[in-house]
Order: C-alpha cells, then sequence, then structure tokens
C-alpha cells in the first residue's frame, strides 16, 4: 500500500526536469509568433480564424468541424461528434487586455502639440503606461458606410505613440501614486508640425491630412471609432536563462491560444469539444461580446434541433464540463507578503487548477467542488500533465474573478485552470515556457479524454 513516506507527500516538481527543452521552445516559439501579431481582440479572431480555416474547420455550422463569429470580436470553435446527449467539453479564455482606448473625440491640441484624449480599459496600474512605445490598432467606420482598418507603430520602421511622464527633477511632491498618475493625463504626443499657412489648430490639421492620405478619413469619421493603443513590444523570451517570455496580453491570450491548439490538435475526443474565445472579459464581460452574451447557446440549439430535436441544449450544458481558461497570479519572491506560499503557482510547475477565486469570504466566485476538481486533478495526474493549485492572493488581501460563474449559473462544473503570469495586467507579462506548454497539454487531455 502507499504508506511509504514517498507516496503520502504530494510533490510538485519542475516541469522542466521532465520534459525537454526542444519540446517547450517549440510550443514557446509558435505561441510567440501568435502573440506579437494579436495585439486586439479583433486580430486574435483573425489570425485564429485563418489557421482554423487551413485545418478544414468551416462556417457551416452543420459540418463537424466549424467556427462561429460573433461581431468580430468573440470567436468559437467546435468540434461536434454522434453523442450530443453526453454533453459537451468546453474551454473557454478571453482574448481582451488592458490597454488605453481613444475617447470618441480624441485630437486635443494645446501649446503646438496635438495629444490624443483616451480612457484606460480594464485594471491597470497607470504608471506602467508612460513612456513605452506604444501601437494605434482598431477600426473605423467611415460615414460613407465603409470600415477601415487602422494600425499605426506595430510594424518595423512606423513611429510609435509615447505618453510622456514628467521629469524627475520637477516631480518633487510626495504624492500617493494614484494622485500622481491620473486617467485624464494618459494622453501621447501625436504631433508637433503645424501645417502651412494655418494659424489655428494647425497641428491637428497636419495629423488630419496625414490620416486623410494613409485612410482616406477626416475629423468626423473618426468620431466613435474602435481605437485602441497597446505596447508595441515584441513578444521575447526573458531571464538569463530564457526561461520565460515576455509579451503584452498574456492574459488572458496565453489560455486562448492553447484552447485553440488543444481543439485543432487533438486527435480523439470522448463527447464533442467547444472552445469559446470572449472579449469584455476585463470590465466584468458586460456587452454584447461578453461572457453574458451567450451566442454560442444559440448556435447550439440550431445544431441539436438539426442533427437531434429531442434532445434539450439547456439539459446538455447542464451535463458539460468547463475549463475556464484564465491566468493566475505567480508567486514573486519580491511580493510575497500579499500571497500564501502553500496555495500560490510557482512559474515553471505547471497549470494552475483555481478552485475558487472572489474577493473576501469567496464573494462573487463560482467554486469547483470536490467532485468535479478531483476528476480534472484525476485526469491530470493520469495523463502525466503537471499542474499545482494557486488562488488569487492570500485571504481578504484582494481578489478577483473570472468567466466561470457565466458557466456556472448555467449549471455546468467549472474548474479554472491556466498558467501563472509575473507583471499581470502590465505592458509587458511574464509567463514561464514551461507552463504554457502544460497548459496546452492540460487543455488537449481535457477534450481528448474527460467523458463527465
Ligand atoms: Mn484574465
Ligand atoms: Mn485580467
Amino acid at each position: 500500500m502507499s504508506n511509504n513516506s514517498e507516496n503520502l507527500l504530494f510533490k510538485s516538481e519542475s516541469v522542466w526536469k521532465k520534459r525537454s527543452r526542444e519540446e517547450i521552445e517549440k510550443f514557446s516559439s509558435e505561441y510567440s509568433g501568435f502573440l506579437t501579431n494579436s495585439k486586439t481582440e479583433r486580430l486574435t479572431v483573425k489570425n485564429l480564424v485563418s489557421v482554423a480555416k487551413k485545418l478544414g474547420f468551416s462556417d457551416d455550422i452543420f459540418s463537424d468541424r466549424f467556427y462561429v463569429i460573433n461581431k468580430d470580436k468573440t470567436v468559437a470553435f467546435f468540434k461536434i461528434t454522434d453523442n450530443l446527449e453526453d454533453g459537451f467539453n468546453i474551454i473557454t479564455a478571453h482574448i481582451d487586455s488592458p490597454r488605453i482606448d481613444l475617447k470618441p473625440r480624441f485630437l486635443f491640441e494645446d501649446d503646438g502639440i496635438l495629444l490624443l484624449k483616451t480612457h484606460y480599459y480594464g485594471g491597470i496600474k497607470k504608471y506602467q503606461w508612460f513612456n513605452i512605445p506604444l501601437c494605434l490598432k482598431g477600426v473605423v467606420l467611415k460615414t460613407d458606410g465603409s470600415l477601415v482598418e487602422v494600425s499605426i507603430g506595430d510594424a518595423p520602421g512606423e513611429p510609435v505613440l509615447v505618453i510622456s511622464d514628467l521629469l524627475p527633477h520637477l516631480d518633487k511632491e510626495d504624492k500617493k501614486v494614484s494622485e500622481k498618475f491620473l486617467g485624464e493625463d494618459l494622453s501621447p504626443i501625436a504631433g508637433t508640425i503645424p501645417l502651412e499657412n494655418e494659424e489655428k489648430e494647425a497641428v491637428k490639421l497636419y495629423v488630419l491630412k496625414l490620416l486623410n492620405e494613409k485612410y482616406g478619413v477626416t475629423e468626423k469619421d473618426l468620431i466613435g471609432a474602435d481605437l485602441s493603443l497597446v505596447p508595441a513590444f515584441e513578444t521575447r523570451g526573458a531571464g538569463l536563462d530564457s526561461s520565460l517570455i515576455a509579451g503584452y496580453g498574456h492574459d488572458d491570450r496565453v489560455c486562448a491560444y492553447t484552447a485553440f491548439r488543444a481543439i485543432i490538435d487533438s486527435k480523439s475526443q470522448k463527447r464533442s469539444s467547444i472552445v469559446l474565445l470572449f472579449d469584455r472579459e476585463e470590465i466584468g464581460s458586460d456587452g454584447n461580446t461578453g461572457a453574458k452574451e451567450r451566442f454560442w447557446i444559440r448556435v447550439l440549439k440550431k445544431i441539436v434541433e438539426h442533427n437531434n430535436p429531442n434532445l434539450d441544449v439547456e439539459d446538455l450544458i447542464e451535463k458539460s464540463a468547463v475549463l475556464s481558461g484564465d491566468v493566475a497570479a505567480g508567486l514573486d519572491p519580491k511580493y510575497k507578503t500579499v500571497m500564501e506560499p502553500l496555495n500560490a503557482p510557482k512559474l515553471g510547475y505547471g497549470t494552475v487548477l483555481v478552485k475558487y477565486t472572489g474577493v473576501r469570504g469567496k464573494s462573487g466566485t463560482s467554486e469547483a467542488s470536490a467532485e468535479f476538481f478531483g476528476k480534472i486533478r484525476n485526469l491530470f495526474i493520469e495523463n502525466d500533465v503537471s499542474w499545482q493549485v494557486g488562488e488569487l492572493g492570500k485571504v481578504d488581501q484582494g481578489g478577483g474573478g473570472t468567466v466561470a460563474k457565466f458557466f456556472a449559473e448555467l449549471g455546468s462544473w467549472v474548474l479554472d485552470v491556466g498558467p501563472a503570469v509575473l507583471g499581470m495586467h502590465s505592458p509587458y507579462e511574464l509567463v514561464s515556457k514551461a507552463d504554457v506548454l502544460e497548459t496546452y497539454l492540460a487543455y488537449k487531455t481535457f477534450l481528448e479524454n474527460f467523458s463527465g
């Protein structure tokens, strides 16, 4: 029996001791290439769908593998099997990340300098966004009804946008960070050249002329556009041993990419697989592209009606299992005091199972039951996937949540599973290459082998 000390203890081991460097690097470089080119939810949808199409996914919801795009900002991938009555294995993640959006009217000239007015999106530490290279991404619906895609600052050689901070010599006032870095000051400099023969708003006119030449837009066209400032950084290896990946938007495109790869790479499946990638998680999942909007259920209703009208979609969803893919807060030796080390995830020790999130007394979270947590844990043990546990900081430290609760309220079994991140919500987040691979293997194992 397992009564020797070797078996009595749960031992977690670094993934680096188990997997080959080659295997870890191969997956990381594929992920890094994706992340550099997918800095908005729209680009993420476009890039993933283009890969899926090449692999035989169609837009026909009555085929056995297909995708559905919702308003260009949300996407779902389906692999449908004959045993619809058994329910689904679902992995969900979000593809929006904290960023700085332009206001509906954003061109503002003062003292010969053109600034862009912004409104930040998601939970950011504002000071992190000053004096770093930003690029402008998004779409504009012109007054003639045509849609223009905007991208400035991302391609090599293009100018970037920078929000200037105050020099230390004059920044002597000892204020709180929250008072020093104000939302209205997150304005990048957009221009300093006055248009010839113009007196009023000459710099603004010069930039408008440039935008008109490039995109055929006027100031009127730009009002109300979806335009965002995102870091212009390239995704890169980090650490002297290059064991980490530094990049913008690991939260939560790392789960989106690994879930996507899991569904396209899975060889077999015990029941139908669904990967749902949502927008608007960072602001509470509200809006017609967030997880509270259930376009995927409308799709399922059509499929069930087509394939087996005797089945009830709500019953099938209740039977379904959901891995809510989101990043966990990793243990940082510098900030140990906000964590409780026994339950804080370590970089390189595998994907993280988070039984509950929430605040204070577990407020505002769904919680995975012993049965469901145990089944997923056992599945990972049987399939040699490295896993560890996580929580969002020590008790009463702060807290947060994921989209898990929106699936729990449909009756599904739900557990949060994803890699640990350091510097979450910063312009340049860190993940372990080993944990990215392990998360992919965890999701793939789930889609291939979980039967409820
Ligand atoms: Mn997240
Ligand atoms: Mn987040």
